[in-house]
Order: C-alpha cells, then sequence, then structure tokens
C-alpha cells in the first residue's frame, strides 16, 4: 500500500468541533481538512463493510449496501477478519502519540488508513457500542447517552450497567450484525473479559457471538487469533487507554504506557493471525483533557437548574429534561447565555433541532423522549458537571468524551491484511 504521513492539527484545531454529520451509505462532501466524515466513514459501517467482505453482506435498517461501505472503507475480500474496538483511543490520540506505538504508527501511515472515520453522539462508549453493533444509529438502538431518562420509571438510567434501565433486550431492539451473521451460518466469536460475556452492554449492543472469557490481556489476543484460523468474524474489545486516559488524561505518562501496552497487544495479534485474516482496528471516541478552570458546576449555577427536571448524558454533552409545561428553548436560551458567561461556552440545541440536523441519525418515536430537551454539547475544555448527583471524582476527570471536536469524534479505522 502506498505510504503518507497525516499532518497533525495544532491542538486548538483538534478542539474545534466538527460539523454533524450524515449516516448513510454515500461518502459525503468533504470538510475544510480535507476529511470526509460520516455516511460510509462512520462507526456504523464497520460491521456491515466486513460482514460484505466475508461475502455476507449484513443490511441494517440504516447501510442498505455493505458492499458500497467495503469499497468506501478499502475492505479487501477474506473469508476471515478480525475486528478489534480500543476504547477511547481516537485517531488524533494516536497520530499525537504515534511515537510510542511502533505499530499503530506503521498502519496508520498506509494512505488508506491515514484519515479518520466518525464516531456517533455523544462520542461515548454505549452510545458508540451499540450503534457499532447494530450498523445502525442511537436514535434506533434508544442508546443515546452514558445517562438517559428511563421514561417508563421516569428515572434516569446509567447504560454502562444498566441502572434503573429498561432491560436490555427490550431497550435495544435492532437486530445486531453478530445476530444477523449467525442466522446465516456465520462463525461469529467475541473475545473479551469474562465479566462482559453477558453484560447487559453485550447482550443489547454486541449480542449473537460465541463469547471467549480471558482474564489475562494477552490470552485475550491469542485466543482471537486460535478463532479466526476459522473462516468468519472475531472481535476483540481492548478497554485499558480509555481507563488510563480518564484517570490519569491522554496526555500523561500513564495513557503512554497503556498505549505502548495496546500497540504490542496489536502487534501480537499481527504477528500470530493466519495468514489471509483482515485485521480492522476501530474505536469507539477519542478524548480530550479538561480545564479545570471549565469546569463549571450547575448545583452552583441555580440559573441552569430552573426549568430542568433531569439531567442525562455525561460532562461533555449534557442532556436537560424540561419541566412539564416549560419551553425548550427557554431553557436552551439562558443555558447559552449562562454557560459562555461562566468561561465554558457549548453548543446548545433543543432536542427538536438536534434531531433536524440529524444527530441521532433517524429517531424512532419510542427513542425520542428519551434524549434531553436541551442538549449542551461543550467546545474547546469546557465541562458542565452536577456535583449534586456525581462523586466529587468523577466531576474533575482530567479526561473526558462525549463531545464532537476532532478529538472526541474522528476514530480510526485501520486495516492490515496479515
Ligand atoms: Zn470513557
Amino acid at each position: 500500500m502506498k505510504s503518507m504521513s497525516i499532518e497533525i492539527p495544532d491542538p486548538k484545531t483538534l478542539l474545534q468541533h466538527v460539523d454533524i454529520a450524515p449516516y448513510g451509505d454515500d461518502i459525503p462532501v468533504s470538510s475544510n481538512d480535507g476529511f470526509h466524515r460520516g455516511g460510509a466513514f462512520r462507526i456504523s459501517s464497520v460491521l456491515p463493510a466486513i460482514s460484505s467482505a466475508l461475502g455476507h453482506p449484513v443490511q441494517t435498517s440504516i447501510h442498505h449496501d455493505p458492499k458500497k461501505l467495503q469499497e468506501a472503507l478499502g475492505f479487501p475480500s477474506c473469508t476471515s477478519a478480525i475486528v478489534v474496538l480500543v476504547d477511547g483511543m481516537g485517531f488524533w490520540n494516536i497520530a499525537t502519540r504515534s511515537g510510542h506505538a511502533p505499530y499503530l504508527r506503521s498502519l496508520m501511515h498506509e494512505s488508506a488508513n491515514a484519515r479518520p472515520i466518525s464516531t456517533c453522539l455523544s462520542s461515548t462508549t454505549v452510545v458508540a457500542l451499540a450503534s457499532f453493533g447494530t450498523g445502525t444509529c442511537p436514535g434506533m438502538t434508544a442508546m443515546t447517552g452514558y445517562t438517559q431518562l428511563n421514561p417508563c420509571k421516569h428515572r434516569i438510567s446509567q447504560m454502562i450497567q444498566f441502572r434503573n434501565a429498561i432491560p436490555p433486550l427490550e431497550l435495544q431492539r435492532e437486530p445486531t450484525v453478530f445476530e444477523r451473521l449467525s442466522e446465516e451460518g456465520v462463525r461469529v466469536t467475541s473475545s473479551g473479559l469474562p465479566e462482559f460475556a453477558d453484560s447487559a452492554l453485550t447482550q443489547a449492543a454486541l449480542r449473537g457471538s460465541s463469547y471467549i472469557g480471558r482474564e489475562d490481556a494477552e490470552e485475550r489476543v491469542l485466543e482471537a487469533c486460535k478463532a479466526a484460523r476459522k473462516p468468519g468474524l472475531t472481535y476483540l474489545y481492548i478497554r485499558d487507554v480509555d481507563k488510563a486516559g480518564h484517570e490519569f488524561g491522554w496526555e500523561s505518562e500513564s495513557w503512554i504506557a497503556e498505549f505502548e501496552t495496546v500497540d504490542a497487544q496489536l502487534a501480537l495479534l499481527h504477528r500470530n493471525a493466519p495468514k489471509g485474516t483482515l485485521i480492522v482496528i476501530v474505536a469507539d471516541h477519542g478524548m480530550i483533557e479538561t480545564d479545570p478552570d471549565q469546569r463549571i458546576d450547575m448545583a452552583q449555577n441555580p440559573e441552569l437548574l430552573e426549568g430542568v427536571k433531569f439531567y442525562g448524558g455525561e460532562p461533555r454533552f449534557v442532556m436537560a429534561y424540561a419541566d412539564e409545561h416549560v419551553e425548550p428553548e427557554s431553557i436552551a436560551e439562558r443555558w447559552r447565555s449562562e454557560l459562555s458567561g461562566l468561561g465554558g461556552s457549548a453548543e446548545v440545541l433543543t432536542k427538536q433541532e438536534g434531531i433536524d440536523a440529524g444527530m441521532f441519525g433517524p429517531v424512532k418515536p419510542d427513542v425520542e423522549p428519551m434524549i434531553g430537551d436541551v442538549l449542551a454539547i461543550m467546545h474547546d475544555r469546557a465541562t458542565l458537571v452536577d456535583s449534586r448527583v456525581q462523586r466529587d471524582g468523577a466531576t474533575r476527570l482530567p479526561g473526558v468524551h462525549g463531545s464532537k471536536s476532532m478529538m472526541e469524534s474522528d476514530i480510526p479505522c485501520l486495516m492490515d491484511l496479515v
């Protein structure tokens, strides 16, 4: 493959928001920086494109032409594919630190890999995994934020563990690509931590594979390689980069150490995968470092609480659910002026504006109430927290994601035909 180097924009540019990208099979017009965002270059395209590469194209309610996605993403046909999802390893996180990751660097310099694709909004694990697993969008999967309203119980639910949530199979009714492939008799294997084998999130977003649980990270890699000896699809999930990023910030030594470890694990996968296997490496989102001076606590700003019944989302993408008889637009207007006055500006939209802009893709009627009436998508390094319900540490995380900066929403889609 042709080799090229990636020009890394300055840190200020990387914090700028990208436009809301469309869903679908087309290649959208390029942004100012020359990259195409959304459409075929979207996290939801990856599994349908791989299904086409495997000769078992799976259509979804968003993607009708898996072959077109395969061509757009440049995946060669194959009999066995391994898709790796590295939590929190954004395209620009990799590009900026590629000196620490010889394997990822070598992949990224290949011209077919030297461009990001887009994750979803909010740019967070539960939303992205559901969109990835089903090949659809948050408006279809009903997984729209780290926390979101459960309209049946009138409570906020946390969607990683499904606390206070609608049970996973009732909530997320889109078939997963794994299910569809298994129904066609294609082998689908997941290799991951034992604790996730039957977790609510796995059931919702990634059901339909046979799951191999291993405590040891290298064993998980080698199990994936072993599974890939038989035709079909293998999925490998790697978590640790995201964890280190939240705890210490992605610019920390600890993050770099995890990043180096992950690069070594991926290189191990490359060395041990059977010849002819297509490896595809993606992430669910990237990450930014927060600025304590741009941390806004709504508990200390009564103007932000007025007319709001519940808060969902996360500090970079807050969803406010309005009290009955309160116009979302009046909250949105107040938030716009308040937040910029507090030094943490945000793009504030009403739910309707977000839906009309295509932020969640097509939205099913029963999903609509789960989305907040007002959405605050934070700019720069700002966070909007709520010390009434969040632990102090959770309101001061050095590393976060959720918004639509290039850092958070541009993700890798790196292929390696071994
Ligand atoms: Zn995270």
